[in-house]
C-alpha cells in the first residue's frame, strides 16, 4: 500500500494485544457493500489489497457494477495467500520445478533461484490403498506397504521439502489434506507482514484438488484449479477470473430426523446440476444456513465439483467458531477471527438477502434419506431405489450360460453384490457426527448378532487420525470392528480407486459372468471404473447408510421395506432397528469430544517414522536416475518448446462422446496387469503383479504418455471395436496404441486434433489429462462443452480448447476416417472468447466450415498459449528477471 495510499487507505484493529493493518471494507464501500455476496466482498479485499493503479480502481469499480446485472465480463486478478496439493498432484508439479531447475543450469543460471514464492502444503494421502481390512494392524500394514511401492517418489517428496524454499510435506498417515485443511491449516483470518507492518487478512488459498471448496464450509474462500494453474501462482503470478457468477442457494427449516449432511449435499448436487450449473460460485444463504453445523456445511461445501460449482460458500458465523474451538484452535485465534470478520463486513446475518446472479431454495425439511448413482453423482435417488434402478439395467449373461447358472446355483451372492462397502473420502468423513452414526448403526448390528457377508470388502478409512480417538471414546471401536469397519488408515483409499483387491469369491464370480458387482462408499464419485477398474457401478451414500448396505450384502434390496438381514435368532431386521436417532449421536459426540485431540493427533502422526527413515538428496539439482521408473525428467520442461498455436490441417486422433472424464483421459486407479503400460513397467524390471496405480506414476512422463486414453468404458467413434488405448493410424488403416499413433503422424510432421461432445474434461483437477494430450501431440480440443479446470489446463499445457457451435457435436460432425480439420488460429488472433475458424475437409472431398469459440477466459491465458503453456512462460519470466537483456527463442 504504498503507490496511492489516498485512493484506499488500510485501517487497524486491535486484537489480543496486537495492532493489524486492514482493508476495511464498509468504510471504503459503505451501505453498498452488504448487497454484494459475501464471495465477492473476499475477492474485493483482495484485489483492494493486492492491485493497484488504475487497473485497481477498475477492477473495484467493475466489482460494484456488477450489482446491476449480477454479472460481468471484467477480470480481476485474485492473489490466494497459500497453496494445499497432494502427492498424485504435487509429485508432476514438483518434477516440472526441478526439471525447470535443470532448464536454468544449462542456460548458465543458479537453479537455486528457482523456488515458489508462497507457502505449498502437501499432503501425502492419495496413494494409500485398502490392502488389507477387517483387522487391527490394518493401518500399519498398508502403510508399509504404501510406503515400499512409493518410496522413490517419497524421497522426491521429502528432497522438494528440505531444498525448495517454502515447501513442506505431510507424511502418510497425517489424514486428507481437505481434512487436515479444515483442521490444521486454515486460519480463517491470516496475518501476515506488508513493509515490516502486521496485517490481519482474510485467508484465501487453492489447491490443486477439485475438493478443495470443503473449505468453504468454514468460511475460507478456496477452489481446485490444476496443477499447472498452481505452477503460475507459486511463481508469484496471479490467477485472472471474470469477476464470477454467484448462484446463492436459500436454505430455510431444519433436516429432519434420519437426514444427514450427506443427503443434502447428494440433494444439492441434484438440485444444481438440473439448473446447469457450470463453474458459477455458488454461497449459501438464508435462515437454514444457522441450523447446519460446520461440520455439515463443509461436507455440503466439499462436493461443489460435483454440482458443477466452483464454489460452495458459507459465511462464518458463531457455528464456525465452535468449530475452530472443537478442533483445537487457541482464544487468541477465535478473537482475531471474530473481531476482524465482523469489522469487515463478512459476518453472516442470516436475515440478509445480497445480490446473487440466480437463486434457488432448498428447505432442509425435506431432505429425505438418499443415496446417488449407480455412475453419476447427480443422479439422486430416495434410499429405497437402488433395486428399481439396478432392476432396469442389462445384466450381461456370461458366454456360457451354463457355467455361470451352475456357479450361481452353487452359492447364494445376489446378481448385484455389494463387492466394496467404504467409508471412505474428505466428504463423508471429516465430520465426527457422521463417523459416530456410522459406529451407532454398527453397534446395533452387533448386539443382534448380525455379520457382513463375505463377498463384501468392509473398510474405513477417516479423513483425520483424530478419528480413532473420538470412535475409542465414544466405545464404537469394537463395535465397527465386529462388522468389518477397522480402520484401514488415514487417506483417499477407496475414493481415489485405491481400494485393493477385490474379494476372491467376487472376482470367481464376475469370471463366471454370474454378477455385476456394486460399491456402496461415501464418497463423492462413482463414474465407472473410479472406485475399482472392474466395477461400473456404485452408489454415493452417508457412512451409516455405508453400514447397512454392507450388512445386506446385496444392492438390489428397498431398504426402507426389505430386511437388512436375518438376524440368528430368525427376526428380520429393518433399517429403523438399527438407525441411531440424533439424540443418540449428539450424546456419543459429546461423550467423544475432546478439541486438544485434534492436534495432539496430527502432530504424532507428522511423526512417522517410515517417513523419516527415507533418504533424501539435498542438492539444488535433484539428481534422476536413468533406470527410474517413477521420475523422469519431463521434455515440456525446456526453454525451447514452443506455441502449439497456428494455421493448420490436422487428422483427428480420437473422435469421443459426452461425459469424458479425466478418468478417462489419464486414469488415477491400479494398472491392469495386462496392459500395454504394464508391458512397459516389466520391460524395465517391474513385478507384473505389484505395478502400482496409474496416479502413482505421474512423474515418469513415458508411463503417463501409454496411459492416456487408457481406459476401457472409452468408446472411439472413429472406429469401433478398437482395443483398450487404441486408435487408428488413418493413412496406413492401422489400429495402434494411442501413443505409437501420435508418434507416427508426429513423425510425419502431421498435426492431430482431438474432437469431444459435452462436459470434456469432467472429474478432477489432474493436470496430466493435459499433459498427456500435450504429449500426444494435440494442439487443439474441439468440443461441445469443457469442464472448467480441464479447460483451464490444457491452456496450461498450450493446447487451444475450441467449444463447438450448437448443433456441431462430434454426433453432428460425423467424422469418418480420412476427415481433416482445418484450424485457423494464428497466436496474433487469438484473444478470450474470439472466433476461430474451422474447416472440415471430408475424405470424398466434401467441405464444411463453422466458427468455434477460443476456451480462453482471460488475457493471461491467451499470452500462455502464446508462449506455449505455463512452464515455458515460468522459464522465460525467470530467465528475463534475472538478464533482462535474455531472448529465448521457442522456435
Ligand atoms: S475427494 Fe477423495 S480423492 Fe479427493 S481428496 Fe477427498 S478423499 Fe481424496
Amino acid at each position: 500500500m504504498t503507490d496511492e495510499p489516498d485512493d484506499f487507505p488500510p485501517a487497524s484493529l486491535q486484537s489480543a494485544g496486537t495492532e493489524f493493518a486492514l482493508i476495511d471494507l464498509p468504510v471504503l464501500f459503505g451501505g453498498q457493500l452488504c448487497r454484494l455476496p459475501v464471495v465477492l466482498r473476499l475477492l474485493l479485499e483482495n484485489v483492494v489489497r493486492n492491485m493497484r493503479g488504475a487497473e485497481r480502481r477498475a477492477a473495484v469499480a467493475a466489482m460494484f457494477q456488477w450489482l446491476e446485472q449480477g454479472t460481468s465480463q471484467a477480470e480481476i486478478a485474485f492473489q490466494p495467500g497459500r497453496v494445499l496439493m497432494h502427492d498424485t498432484t504435487s509429485t508432476p508439479a514438483l518434477v516440472d520445478i526441478a526439471a525447470m531447475r535443470d532448464a536454468l543450469h544449462e542456460a548458465g543460471l543458479d537453479p537455486s533461484i528457482l523456488n515458489p514464492s508462497l507457502p505449498v502444503d502437501v499432503s501425502v494421502d492419495h496413494s494409500l490403498a485398502v490392502e488389507v481390512f477387517g483387522r487391527r494392524d490394518a493401518p500399519g500394514v498398508n502403510m508399509q506397504h504404501e510406503i515400499r511401492r512409493n518410496q522413490e517418489r517419497y524421497r522426491f517428496l521429502r528432497w522438494a521439502s528440505q531444498v525448495l524454499r517454502g515447501v513442506r510435506v505431510f507424511p502418510p498417515g497425517t489424514g486428507i489434506m481437505h481434512t487436515i485443511n479444515l483442521e490444521q491449516l486454515a486460519t480463517v483470518v491470516t496475518t501476515e507482514k506488508r513493509d515490516g507492518v502486521p496485517w490481519a487478512v482474510p485467508d484465501m488459498m487453492i489447491g490443486t484438488d477439485s475438493h478443495t471448496p470443503m473449505i468453504n464450509g468454514i468460511g475460507v474462500l478456496g477452489w481446485g484449479v490444476g496443477g499447472l494453474e498452481a505452477q503460475t501462482v507459486m511463481f508469484g503470478m496471479p490467477t485472472m477470473l471474470r469477476i464470477p457468477d454467484v448462484i446463492g442457494v436459500r436454505l430455510t427449516g431444519l433436516l429432519k430426523p434420519g437426514s444427514l449432511a450427506t443427503d443434502l449435499a447428494l440433494t444439492v448436487t441434484q438440485r444444481l446440476r438440473a439448473i446447469g450449473v457450470s463453474g458459477e460460485f455458488v454461497e449459501f444463504f438464508g435462515p437454514g444456513v444457522s441450523a447446519l453445523s460446520a461440520g455439515e456445511r463443509a461436507v455440503v461445501a466439499n462436493m461443489a465439483p460435483e454440482y458443477g460449482a466452483t464454489t460452495g460458500f458459507f459465511p462464518v458465523d458463531p457455528n464456525t467458531l465452535d468449530y475452530l474451538r472443537s478442533t483445537g484452535r487457541s482464544a487468541r485465534v477465535l478473537e482475531l477471527v471474530e473481531t476482524y470478520i465482523r469489522r469487515v463486513g463478512l459476518w453472516f446475518d442470516p436475515d440478509a438477502v445480497p445480490r446473487f446472479t440466480r437463486t434457488i431454495e432448498i428447505d432442509l425439511g425435506a431432505v429425505g434419506m438418499h443415496i446417488a448413482g449407480p455412475q453419476r453423482p447427480q443422479d439422486l435417488l430416495d434410499f429405497s431405489k437402488a433395486r428399481s434402478i439396478l432392476e432396469a439395467l442389462h445384466f450381461p449373461r456370461a458366454a456360457d450360460a451354463r457355467a455361470a447358472d451352475a456357479w450361481a446355483a452353487d452359492g447364494n451372492m445376489p446378481r448385484f453384490p455389494v463387492a466394496i462397502a467404504a467409508i471412505t473420502s474428505c466428504t463423508n468423513t471429516s465430520d465426527p457426527s457422521l463417523l459416530i452414526a456410522a459406529g451407532l448403526v454398527a453397534r446395533k448390528a452387533r448386539r443382534l448378532g448380525l455379520k457382513v457377508p463375505a463377498w463384501v470388502k468392509t473398510s474405513l478409512g477417516p479423513g483425520s487420525p483424530a478419528a480413532a480417538g473420538y470412535l475409542e471414546r465414544a466405545g464404537l471401536t469394537e463395535d465397527l470392528s465386529a462388522v468389518g469397519f477397522d480402520i484401514v488408515g488415514y487417506g483417499c483409499t477407496t475414493c481415489i480407486g485405491n481400494s485393493g483387491p477385490l474379494p476372491p469369491v467376487i472376482r470367481d464370480a464376475m469370471a463366471a459372468g454370474a454378477i455385476r458387482p456394486v460399491a456402496a462408499l461415501s464418497g463423492n464419485r462413482n463414474f465407472p471404473g473410479r472406485v475399482h477398474p472392474d466395477l461400473d457401478l456404485g452408489f454415493l451414500m452417508s457412512p451409516p447408510l455405508v453400514v447397512a448396505f454392507a450388512l445386506a450384502g446385496n444392492a438390489e434390496i428397498d431398504l426402507s421395506r426389505d430386511p437388512v438381514q436375518v438376524a440368528p435368532d430368525g427376526r428380520p431386521v429393518h433399517l429403523e432397528d438399527l438407525w441411531p436417532t440424533r439424540e443418540e449421536v449428539a450424546t456419543h459426540l459429546a461423550m467423544a469430544s475432546d478439541a486438544s485431540e485434534f492436534q495432539s493427533a496430527f502432530r504424532i502422526a507428522s511423526e512417522n517414522p517410515l517417513w523419516h527413515a527415507l533418504q533424501a538428496p539435498r542438492t539444488p539439482l535433484f539428481p534422476w536416475n536413468p533406470a527410474s521408473t517413477a521420475l523422469r525428467r519431463p521434455p515440456f520442461a525446456s526453454v525451447t518448446e514452443g506455441s502449439l498455436l497456428g494455421r493448420y490441417s490436422a487428422y483427428p486422433l480420437l473422435v469421443l462422446g459426452d461425459d469424458i472424464t479425466t478418468d478417462h483421459i489419464s486414469p488415477a486407479s491400479g494398472i491392469p496387469a495386462d496392459s500395454l503400460v504394464a508391458d512397459f513397467l516389466v520391460a524395465r524390471g517391474e513385478d507384473r503383479n505389484d505395478l502400482n496405480v496409474f496416479a502413482s506414476r505421474r512423474g515418469n512422463w513415458e508411463v503417463m504418455l501409454r496411459a492416456a486414453f487408457h481406459n476401457k468404458t472409452l468408446d472411439n467413434k472413429l472406429k469401433a471395436g478398437m482395443p483398450v488405448a487404441h486408435t487408428l493410424h488413418v493413412p496406413s488403416a492401422q489400429v495402434q496404441p494411442i501413443w505409437e499413433v501420435a508418434q507416427r503422424y508426429r513423425d510425419a510432421g502431421e498435426s492431430v486434433v482431438l474432437v469431444a461432445g459435452e462436459r470434456y474434461g469432467t472429474g478432477s483437477s489432474r493436470d496430466w489429462a493435459a499433459k498427456g494430450q500435450r504429449l500426444l501431440g494435440i494442439r487443439a480440443v474441439l468440443a461441445s462443452s469443457f469442464e472448467r479446470i480441464h479447460r483451464s489446463n490444457l491452456i496450461g499445457m498450450g493446447i487451444l480448447p475450441l467449444q463447438l457451435p450448437q448443433g456441431c457435436g462430434p454426433t453432428a460432425l460425423n467424422l469418418v476416417p480420412g476427415d481433416r480439420i482445418e484450424v485457423d488460429a494464428e497466436p496474433q488472433a487469438v484473444s478470450p472468447r474470439c472466433s476461430i475458424p474451422v474447416r472440415v475437409v471430408r475424405a470424398n472431398g466434401d467441405v464444411s466450415s463453422f466458427h468455434a469459440v477460443a476456451g480462453v477466459e482471460t488475457q493471461l491465458e491467451a499470452d500462455l498459449l502464446r508462449d506455449g503453456g505455463v512452464i515455458p512462460s515460468i522459464l522465460k519470466r525467470t530467465i528475463a528477471a534475472r538478464d533482462p537483456a535474455a531472448h529465448v527463442d521457442p522456435s
